[in-house]
């Protein structure tokens, strides 16, 4: 196995979009999922002329989703029992090592006795400096493009074709990608420092990501947990979601084990995701799953586990950046 953890940055506007019917290309997406990196660079691998028939069939790099970087600062999800207070904007999280999860009060006052202000923000990308959070992300940059669409036939401007980009500029995000023994790629010798596109708008210039790569050891990205009463306590920083197979096709289900221990689960709410097919450009199927910041508590794991938890996901689609967790910090449970 080889951890590779990879900077991307943004070096022309990014318009990560959902599918659109009006000729406005948002950018809608708050982190660069798994599933546009492994796009990306199976893509940036094809065109290289190296062979990527057997990584789409058997997946052995497993691409995390990369979170938007700001002042050294990495935002992450923040996990579901976070609240602000609309009125001084302190937080107040609950601890999910501490709380009776069977029966727990969800507070209705910050710590300055406002009432009725406090808004739950699980899922907001936020950071944590100094044991404080540094702030739900702040409004990234966006820049507007228009742009006129070509006619193929009288290679000239066609006026009723007006497209218009909503993009995100100066990006700059961070994620692993974890390659198993079977990987033929060494990723560090093919992508260091060069480009790959992601998005919409790739042959107007935009989408154009310079990549970074250090190369790193177990020990370098797993720390040593504070655990109580044995208890882990996993926050989703992807979609997560289980799929069984029956007679009549496939079920998701979001009843999880975890290295065969049963988990609890504070969900954050449902969220539909698919993949999209890099071969015939179609989504693939949706599936519903909970969304970042959603817990995940089950007990008695080892440590073993744990580093292979983090590294490898915890359900189906992994390789496409879905199933992704952290250990929720004890003393820091954001
Ligand atoms: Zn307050």
């Amino acid at each position: 196995m080889r951890i590779y953890e990879v900077e991307y940055n943004a070096e022309t506007p990014i318009i990560l979009s959902k599918p659109s019917v009006t000729n406005v290309f948002q950018n809608s997406y708050k982190y660069l999922p798994g599933s546009t990196i492994r796009g990306a660079i199976l893509t940036y691998l094809k065109r290289n002329n190296h062979d990527i028939k057997e990584e789409m069939v058997k997946p052995s790099m497993l691409f995390h989703p990369a979170f938007p970087v700001k002042d050294d600062l990495v935002f992450k999800p923040a996990q579901v029992l976070l609240y602000k207070c609309k009125l001084c904007n302190a937080y107040k999280p609950l601890n999910p090592y501490e709380v009776n999860l069977d029966n727990f009060a969800i507070p209705f006052k910050c710590d300055n006795n406002h009432p009725f202000a406090l808004k739950h923000i699980g899922g907001e990308l936020i950071a944590v400096k100094d044991g404080k959070v540094v702030d739900e992300y702040k409004k990234p940059k966006y820049a507007i493009f228009d742009s006129v669409g070509i006619n193929r036939v009288t290679a000239s401007s066609d006026v009723n074709l007006l497209y218009t980009y909503i993009a995100l500029i100066n990006a700059k995000y961070k994620g692993l990608i974890v390659t198993n023994d079977s990987c033929k790629f060494d990723l560090k010798e093919l992508l260091d420092n060069e480009v790959i596109f992601v998005g919409k708008g790739i042959n107007r210039g935009f989408g154009c990501l310079r990549v970074k790569i250090k190369e790193k050891s177990k020990h370098d990205i797993i720390k040593k947990y504070n655990r109580l009463n044995d208890k882990i306590v996993l926050k989703a920083l992807s979609p997560v979601f289980n799929i069984n197979i029956i007679d009549n096709g496939l079920v998701t289900n979001h009843e999880f084990k975890i290295k065969s221990s049963k988990c609890k689960i504070l969900s954050n709410g449902p969220i539909d995701v698919s993949g999209f097919s890099i071969v015939s450009n179609t989504e693939k199927v949706k599936i519903t799953a909970l969304k970042e910041g959603s817990l995940l508590i089950t007990n008695n794991i080892s440590e073993d586990d744990i580093v292979d938890i983090l590294l490898n996901g915890i359900g189906p689609f992994a390789c496409s950046g879905f199933n992704i967790v952290e250990v929720l910090d004890y003393d820091s449970p954001y």
